[in-house]
């Protein structure tokens, strides 16, 4: 019975997407030209962040860390912001994937992720060599925020935010995860995508203020995992906005023996 359901709803989307297909044609978000949501000259045009900052004090940094002072109010390491979302494309592509399921906008949207952590991995190796050529002040300065995360990204298991049940079955996908898979699968890293749990969404995070929002998502996640002995973890998601949810995310997995958590997001919403 359920599975015959599934069918029929499957059947009436791919209709459906079909359908809108011929109404609405493909067109480049960026400058409407037909065959593709983002086309590769409206896609090379999108910058990316140029500065990361400690998302708490917005304080410009390395490798976007939350800063010492910062840092007590957060079991999250940091967060990597990869594009602007003042960038109107930006803004409208993510809009696009969340409420207009597209998948090929995934792919884009995970292929600015990657050209954002290669030039972090970048920026992380040129720091590295001053590890050894002894500790100037400068390079020490430097080096405290390099994330262990980002020296050993082999390392590193990459867990996608997850929906509840319940809105999973009502949106029918997670766009976290969709970007996830893209990004492992160019790294070739593990992911896991199923054993960090969301038990409940409450009220939409936009309406309420800061320290709602914590209260808010306070026990919404579970990990159903093994230990995660020490592991570092990217968590990978689509907009951040004041890090409650990623937090929350970090406080669960670290409570199950994960080493650094670091957020990796298109851009902060
Ligand atoms: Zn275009
Ligand atoms: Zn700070």
């Amino acid at each position: 019975m359920d599975f015959n359901f599934f069918n029929i709803k499957k059947n009436a989307e791919k209709f459906q997407s079909f359908f809108l297909d011929l109404i609405f044609p493909i067109e480049c978000l960026g400058c409407g030209r037909e065959g593709a949501w983002l086309c590769s000259a409206c896609f090379k045009a999108i910058n990316l962040k140029p500065e990361q900052y400690c998302l708490n004090c917005k304080k410009p940094n390395d490798f976007g860390q939350f800063c010492p002072p910062c840092r007590i109010n957060y079991d999250l390491d940091g967060v990597w912001i990869a594009a602007l979302y003042d960038d109107r494309l930006v803004a409208r592509a993510i809009k696009s994937l969340k409420y207009y399921f597209v998948s090929s906008l995934a792919g884009d949207l995970s292929k600015l992720l990657i050209s954002f952590v290669d030039t972090l991995l970048e920026q992380a190796r040129i720091v590295r060599p001053e590890l050894a050529a002894g500790l100037a002040w400068r390079s020490f300065r430097k080096i405290q925020g390099l994330p262990s995360a980002l020296l050993n990204f082999k390392g590193n298991l990459i867990v996608p935010v997850p929906l509840s049940k319940k809105r999973l079955r009502w949106r029918g996908f997670n766009q976290a995860e969709i970007l996830a898979r893209t990004f492992v699968g160019h790294y070739g890293r593990e992911m896991n995508g199923r054993d960090l749990v969301r038990l409940k969404h409450k009220k939409p995070q936009a309406k309420l203020s800061e320290a709602e929002r914590l209260y808010n998502l306070k026990d919404c996640f579970v990990w159903r995992g093994a230990d995660l002995g020490k592991r570092n973890i990217i968590l990978i998601d689509d907009v951040v906005t004041t890090g409650a949810t990623l937090n929350e995310c970090a406080k669960v997995l670290k409570a199950n023996g994960a080493g650094e958590v670091w957020g990796l997001v298109v851009a902060k919403g």
